[in-house]
């Protein structure tokens, strides 16, 4: 059978090569027999605890093969799983937790206690998998084993929500379906070839899009999964070995990640011998560090991937070797099979080679909207552009982009106030929300500023209120008990205006200029 559902491409690898690695974590590996099986429990426990189809279930681990139970269960149980960020603040979580109404929650009683004080209510099903304690984890693996059960989901049903920050000051939950995953997934296996004895590295975390590249591609193909433990992924020397030792061949990350590597991880140590992929999405690559880093590890083919998180991947760039001169960013490339992009320029027309325009994507890789968010779903999902009478919508990036005559496309910047910063996907928006709760503030802006290494870096502009003066410490801990580490300011600037429009709107450009 042709899998239609995220969970199904455990299967085969569980029936024909059980004993095969699926995960390979810090502590512990899983066999495709193990995950299968411990999935099917947890799948089985989550509906005897009430968990139904459509139902949304969180994840609130660190990255582990428990996560990986953990997802697999959920989709098993017929409901979408949610995973939160671990480094989140406890109230981020519990809003998200509370936003999407989470029904059920697979967790940690360490994770749980930390969450809990933030949380109106604990959802109605807790299940608690720890790597090495006794309790519900051990239970899942000393049932007997028993098929998944069987609620009658078809591939348009909800497999999980990636909460992604919100311009508004409260993260937006994009809705992926079995379909829309699958679609990557399934290009992704073909384009790549990927292959059974590949070893694929997790290095983003599981609330990223590009996480489900590792965990499903890998599956697909009945290979294995070696999850990057977070204290690695902070050294780049450290890194750098462990890809080597962890014989990666096929390494999938933000260019921040791979920027750090080619920069302090001293890869021409390595031999690299077995590493033939190495794919990379999510912000520019600088090609002065690319340069550096297919010299470190000449063997390997480059990809640069793009496509934001409602969308999944939706064009691909093969990198040439060698790499042109110059510092010229390389394209975004050409459509992904089964997707179509086009750019429109500003009267709506279609942009012809040379020139540039906004980036519109169609095809089964889309979201299915904003959770219960129906006025920001319906300002990106729109009818299409050029054939409104058809039924279908199309996905409106917010990126500018131009054409080149050999049809590829080039990504220019955004047309809003959304940022990348290591990889990190930041709405200036929800920064600027959070500072405005301190009482002192009068005004407050965020900006980024551009950063060799990490894409840029984040300045809060602060207007006090009149007679107010502002201790820069407590809007850092006013941002720590509400944003995750990465979207909290590396630095303050206090004026006594900001820069305005003849609208009397915040004039960005001009704060940028300052
Ligand atoms: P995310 O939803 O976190 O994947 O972020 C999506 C956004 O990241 C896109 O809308 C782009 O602005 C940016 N982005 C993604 N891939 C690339 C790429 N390969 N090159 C440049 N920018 C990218």
């Amino acid at each position: 059978m042709t899998p239609y559902l995220l969970h199904q491409l455990l299967a085969p690898g569980a029936a024909g090569s059980p004993d095969r690695i699926a995960v390979l974590g810090r502590k512990r590996s899983l066999s495709y027999r193990e995950l299968d099986q411990a999935s099917n429990r947890l799948a089985h426990r989550l509906r005897q605890r009430g968990i139904a189809m459509g139902d949304r279930v969180g994840i609130d681990l660190d990255k582990s093969p428990e996560a990986v139970i953990a997802i697999y269960g959920i989709l098993k149980a017929g409901a979408a799983y949610v995973p939160l960020d671990p480094r989140a603040p406890a109230r981020r979580a519990a809003f998200i937790v509370e936003n999407c109404r989470m029904r059920g929650l697979v967790t940690s009683g360490d994770r749980l206690a930390r969450l809990e004080p933030a949380l109106t209510a604990v959802p109605p099903c807790v299940i608690l998998l720890e790597a090495d304690a006794p309790g519900d984890a051990a239970a899942l693996e000393d049932a007997p084993a028993a098929p998944p059960p069987d609620p009658g989901l078809v591939e348009q049903d909800l497999a999980y929500i990636l909460y992604t920050s919100g311009s508004t000051g409260e993260p937006k939950g994009v809705m992926i379906s079995h379909r829309a995953a699958l679609t990557f997934v399934n290009w992704a296996v073909d384009y790549f070839g990927l292959r059974p004895g590949d070893r694929f590295a997790n290095h983003a975390p599981l609330h990223f899009d590009l996480s489900i590249f590792d965990l499903f591609a890998a599956a697909a193909v009945g290979a294995s999964v070696a999850l990057v433990p977070p204290a690695v992924a902070i050294f780049p020397r450290n890194l750098a070995d462990w890809i080597e030792e962890s014989r990666i061949t096929v390494w999938y990350s933000v260019p921040s990640a791979l920027t750090q590597l080619a920069l302090h991880g001293a890869p021409e140590r390595h031999a690299y011998g077995r590493l033939r992929l190495v794919l990379f999405a999510g912000e520019v690559f600088p090609v002065e560090h690319l340069r550096r880093l297919t010299g470190q590890i000449p063997r390997a083919a480059y990809f640069n991937l793009y496509g934001p998180t409602e969308t999944n991947v939706c064009t691909v760039h093969p990198v040439p070797a060698p790499l042109p001169m110059g510092s010229a960013p390389l394209p975004v490339g050409r459509a992904c099979a089964n997707t179509e992009v086009f750019a429109l320029d500003e009267q709506g027309r279609p942009a012809a080679p040379g020139e540039s325009g906004e980036l519109f994507v169609r095809g089964p890789s889309l979201m299915q909207g904003y959770w219960e968010r129906p006025e920001q779903t319906q300002a990106v999902l729109l009818p299409h552009p050029l054939h409104p009478e058809r039924p279908e919508r199309v996905y409106r990036t917010g990126d500018l982009v131009r054409l080149d005559q050999a049809g590829d496309y080039h990504f220019l910047g955004r047309r809003d106030a959304q940022v990348k910063s290591r990889g990190y996907r930041i709405e200036l928006g929800e920064i600027e929300a959070a500072l405005y709760r301190h009482p002192a503030v009068a005004e407050a802006a965020v900006i980024a500023v551009p950063h060799e290494e990490f894409g840029c870096t984040l300045r809060g502009v602060i207007v006090a209120r009149e007679g107010h003066n502002i201790d820069r410490g407590d809007l850092e801990a006013l941002c720590a008990e509400l944003l995750p580490p990465y979207m909290i300011p590396a630095e303050f600037q206090f004026r006594a205006a900001l820069p305005k429009t003849s609208s009397g709107k915040l004039d960005r450009k001009a704060l940028q200029q300052a």
